[in-house]
């Protein structure tokens, strides 16, 4: 996986003829942490996991980034997953470097409170490397508000009351308004702007969503209440279909209760494979890495994509998907408004004051169209696709950050 989010790097870096020595500083993480997590579960076995943290560049403010449970994750997603944070809250331009971590775990095979000892197992063991003003974790993949009071919870005990710790908490316990569905909300602003850059409305426009967690839920809520059509959906299990759309908030109820759209009974069933080739005029991969292959990126039909997912497409399946004038949001622009979101809870934090919901969502859609338009104007400008666009951005605001904040005695240079 690191090896795409440095080929997407690189692709950029050659644009700009990025410095050489400005390069290593910007490919190589601050700093790379791996914990044993050793905790008993309900029966009084030991369970052993390995947990990541990895802080990737911190120019532009403390590191930020998720918390993902997942059997999967190792060094190498943490890297990559902790890269692309930095190059998304540069793109969305809040105050943050960028960082990922999570547990080797399948919190779907442990109780709840299994889940909770790991949770708090890993922040007594990351907490000097964590905290408000160094690396502020989020919710991400099978992590939630409930994980995210619990990081609060346990890292007040040992360094003090400290909300802004993590973002994503529950909205009673210092969380924000709309943090909940913020990527899912972002993901639907990045959608009407590559609608409106091709002269189409929202209201009406078929989609596909791979993924009916919390991204790809929201996401399907929001375009829906906006008119567009949710023509299918996939996750884990399986898929639902109806080709004059979807009834979401149904399908929202029934997803909660059986943890899976799968039998859901306002629809047809089909293969949660089929998705990504699904007849829609819009794709929104709101899942894992890696959904969009050199092996299916052919069977896409639709003309729009918009990742809502970290790295849902390799470097191989985007050459097709340009070669097919597919428009491809990059992840680094689309699923940023959950970082925005983020932002503004820990802007609320340390302040200790409260926003309105209106406000939320009013500020993130400045950010989101903003972030849009910035990136498709360097997309204008260079003749280049949103995804190099978002990197060219990106990089030199990064790389502005680190230059300014060396000594002029260095011989470093942006380019
Ligand atoms: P989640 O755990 O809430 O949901 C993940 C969904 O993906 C589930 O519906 C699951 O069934 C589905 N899924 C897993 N494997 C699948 C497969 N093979 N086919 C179809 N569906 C599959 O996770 P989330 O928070 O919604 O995150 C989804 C993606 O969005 C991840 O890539 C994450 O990094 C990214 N993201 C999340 C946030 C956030 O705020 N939560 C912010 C930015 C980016």
């Amino acid at each position: 996986m690191l090896e795409h989010s440095h080929h997407y790097f690189n692709q950029a870096a050659d644009i700009l003829a990025l410095d050489g020595k400005m390069r290593e500083i910007l490919l190589r993480p601050n700093r790379v942490v791996k914990v044993a997590i050793v905790e008993e579960d309900d029966d009084g076995h030991l369970m052993h996991y390995t947990a990541y943290r990895v802080q990737h560049n911190a120019a532009r403010g403390p590191f930020k980034g998720g918390l993902r449970f997942h059997p999967s994750m190792d060094e190498d997603h943490a890297a990559a997953l902790a890269s692309l944070m930095s190059w998304k809250t540069a793109v969305v331009d809040v105050p943050f470097g960028g960082g990922k971590g999570g547990i080797n775990c399948n919190p779907r095979e442990m109780s709840r409170f299994e889940t909770e000892r790991v949770t708090r197992s890993f922040v007594e063991q990351t907490k000097e490397i964590i905290g408000p003003t160094i690396d502020i974790p989020a919710p991400d993949v099978n992590t939630n508000s409930d994980v995210m009071a619990w990081i609060m919870d346990e890292y007040s005990k040992h360094c003090g009351f400290s909300p802004g710790v993590v973002t994503g908490k529950p909205v009673h316990l210092f969380g924000s308004e709309g943090r909940e569905e913020a990527t899912g909300r972002g993901v639907m602003y990045a959608l009407d702007e590559a609608l409106k850059s091709m002269g189409k409305p929202l209201k009406g426009t078929t989609v596909a969503i791979q993924g009916f967690g919390n991204v790809g839920s929201h996401a399907a809520r929001l375009l829906a209440e906006q008119g567009a059509l949710i023509v299918a959906v996939a996750d884990h299990l399986g898929g639902v279909k109806k080709d004059d759309g979807l009834d979401i908030p149904a399908l929202f109820e029934y997803a909660q209760e059986h943890r899976t759209v799968t039998g859901f009974p306002g629809g047809d069933s089909i293969e949660n494979t089929e998705i990504i080739g699904w007849d829609a005029e819009a794709l929104i991969p709101a899942a894992l890495e890696d959904a969009i292959t050199a092996d299916n990126a052919d069977e896409v039909r639709a003309k729009i994509i918009v990742e809502a997912a970290n790295s849902p497409s390799t470097p191989e399946a985007d050459e097709i998907l340009l070669k097919r004038d597919v428009l491809v949001v990059p992840d680094i622009l689309a699923n940023a408004g959950g970082v925005t979101v983020s932002y503004f809870e820990w802007t609320q934090n340390i302040q200790r004051y409260r926003w309105e919901y209106e406000q939320v969502i009013q500020e993130l859609e400045k950010f989101m169209r903003r972030a849009y338009k910035n990136v498709a104007k360097v997309a204008g400008e260079r003749s280049c696709n949103l995804r190099t666009a978002a990197y060219l951005l990106a990089i030199q605001r990064v790389g502005q950050a680190v230059l300014s904040r060396r000594s002029i005695h260095e011989d470093i240079k942006l380019t």
